[in-house]
């Protein structure tokens, strides 16, 4: 497939003529090529949204509505173009690619419904003849970078809700898996919207995913992505005193008490850590368990990692694919080789086959490891052992990171004490940590980042309140 530039309302070549290939992470097969845009096209671009923006917000409510509803039903009809790409692209299983178009369907349908809770509120005033009102209006352009794991899924997370609350977008994917977010600029196109509100510039992250942050005619910035782009992008916007969403990396614990069966928490613990080889920032990677159920645990886990046989990801026996780039696995082995010259087992898996990494389970790795503290973004369960469950939320809460956590107890105060005490964006309590919901909020604290996505959290974010002061009565003045 060969994919342009999309804004406003036309797709085409980058003004540079530049292109660059896209190429399949398991095989290295080039399944496309795709303009590459510049910052000449990120002005291009934001000029089409901030043109186009005005009327956007100013249509009834059910014009919006009916955009976002028309917007979730093409993405539903075009599920045998988006699955094969999503599996070429960014190496996804057929499953998770499936799941990607359901759920960016069910985010603009989700998005669709907050039109009309655009609430506004009154509030009393010290004078009685007095009437306040705050009313909500959009931010205006809203830049919307997204990474390359979930690269359906989360820009339509990012792009649903702010165009909802009447902004208009520049989306620049990640520069691994542009072709998706072209053709969905192309399914909301078929869709009604008008041109300029949706507008996608392929290109790399320092080129045109700088520009756009910089852009001084973008008020908001939705950045899905490593912590180390998020901390840059956060320190531009800061700069320019633009609000911005950042969703970050993290390295999620689990904890497994005693009173949970074994093989039930392996189960859950490898779904958590290995869906899409682990490159998932909500991955259930530290696992932290009761040392009543450690024996039982770690052979559970051990038999559950080798049963499964990663590789090709058109392969429905595949419970994942590659890693996303050389890199990517050169990453992973580093983790788990220092660890394991620090004295940790490595009781399965720890090595690749081409870019796919082997379902892998690494035995109580020093707490001051890479591999225990860092994001390793592969299908890497590290395990530590606790004694109760006030240390195993010390070790939880020891992280800079703090985007997801769950706990695996049947016993419901000792879960919700975990629940509240840990220092993170969400708890889940008989699952992994990898949960989504169109209504959550999802975001992290610390190095996972600040503001929340999803639902009314989302709009919220890229509304600005406007306070409107009205005087009844007759006016009075003091001079
Ligand atoms: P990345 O940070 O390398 O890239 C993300 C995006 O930022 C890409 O589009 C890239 O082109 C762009 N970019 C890079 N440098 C830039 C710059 N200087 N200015 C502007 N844009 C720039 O991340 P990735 O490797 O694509 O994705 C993996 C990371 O994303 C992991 O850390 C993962 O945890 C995180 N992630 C977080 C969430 C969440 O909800 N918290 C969800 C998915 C992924």
């Amino acid at each position: 497939m060969d994919a342009g530039l999309f804004i406003g309302g036309e797709e085409g070549p980058a003004q540079s003529g530049e292109r660059f290939d896209v190429v399949a992470p398991f095989d290295l097969r080039q399944i496309g090529t795709c303009a590459r845009g510049g910052i000449d096209d990120v002005e291009s671009a934001v000029r089409a949204a901030r043109l186009a923006q005005p009327r956007w917000a100013g249509l009834a409510p059910e014009a919006r509505e009916r955009a976002l509803l028309r917007a979730a039903d093409e993405i539903e009809r075009a599920r045998d173009t988006l699955v094969p790409l999503l599996v070429d692209e960014s190496g996804s299983t057929v499953t998770k690619a499936g799941f990607e178009v359901s759920y960016a369907a069910s985010l603009f349908r989700t998005a669709a419904g907050e039109v009309r809770r655009l609430y506004g509120e009154t509030f009393p005033n010290d004078r009685p003849t007095r009437l306040s009102l705050v009313i909500r209006e959009p931010l205006g352009v809203v830049g919307v970078i997204s990474p390359f794991n979930a690269p359906l899924a989360l820009l339509a997370k990012m792009s649903a809700f702010p165009l909802a609350a009447g902004n208009s977008v520049v989306a620049k994917p990640s520069e691994e898996t542009p072709l998706v977010a072209v053709v969905l600029a192309r399914l909301l196109h078929r869709a009604s919207f008008p041109a300029g509100v949706f507008n996608v510039v392929p290109g790399f992250g320092p080129e045109s995913g700088a520009a756009l942050v910089a852009h001084p005619d973008v008020e908001g910035v939705a950045f899905t992505g490593s912590t180390e782009v998020g901390r840059r992008i956060g320190g531009v916007a800061g700069e320019q005193l633009k609000r911005v969403q950042l969703e970050l990396g993290g390295k999620n614990p689990c904890i497994v008490l005693e009173d949970f069966d074994a093989t039930e928490a392996a189960d859950v613990c490898a779904v958590g850590a290995f869906v899409h080889g682990g490159q998932i920032c909500m991955s259930g990677s530290r696992v932290i368990v009761h040392r009543a159920l450690a024996a039982e645990l770690s052979s559970a886990l051990v038999a559950k990692a080798a049963s499964l046989r990663p590789g090709d990801p058109w392969d429905p026996a595949s419970p994942y694919g590659p890693l996303i780039h050389t890199a990517a696995v050169d990453r992973v082995q580093a983790h788990v080789d220092e660890a394991r010259a620090a004295g940790a087992e490595v009781l399965t898996g720890g090595t690749a086959s081409g870019r796919v990494y082997a379902p892998t389970v690494v035995w109580e790795p020093p707490r001051e490891s890479t591999l225990w503290r860092e994001e390793t973004f592969g299908p890497v369960i590290c395990v530590t052992v606790v004694d109760d469950l006030t240390e195993a939320i010390d070790v939880a809460n020891d992280s800079a990171y703090g985007l997801s956590a769950s706990i695996l107890t049947h016993d419901v105060r000792r879960a919700l004490t975990a629940a509240r005490q840990i220092r993170c964006g969400s708890v889940h309590v008989g699952m992994h940590p990898f949960q989504s919901n169109a209504l959550a909020p999802i975001g992290g604290v610390g190095a996972s980042g600040v503001g929340r996505s999803g639902g009314r959290y989302s709009v919220e974010h890229f509304t600005e309140p406007k306070w409107i002061s009205v005087e009844l009565g007759p006016s009075s003045h003091p001079f």
